[in-house]
């Protein structure tokens, strides 16, 4: 569980973080704030861009495959471990 940014009780599932973007929320269990993700995750998005662009347009299907795995696998590892939850002023 992660802790959330208002109240900080470890009220917030990994999977609430992992499908919410900064323009979504979700409210908090315990004290009801309106948390989302900061606009960070949008970068984590631009590395996952960046990552497919990176790959040559005379590369193997194997290899295009192989890079898109890897692009989603840090997409998603950044997403879950920098992008830091923020609670949503009323
Ligand atoms: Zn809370």
């Amino acid at each position: 569980m992660l802790n959330c940014p208002a109240c900080n009780k470890p009220t917030i599932s990994k999977g609430q973080k992992f499908f919410t973007g900064p323009l979504g929320h979700f409210c908090c269990p315990d004290c009801g704030a309106e948390v989302s993700v900061s606009w960070y995750s949008s970068l984590s998005m631009v590395v996952f861009l960046a990552i497919l662009a990176g790959v040559s347009q005379h590369a193997s299907t194997t290899m295009r495959i192989v890079t898109y795995v890897l692009g989603v696998a840090a997409y998603m590892t950044i997403h879950m471990l920098v992008v830091p939850l923020v609670a949503k002023k009323p």
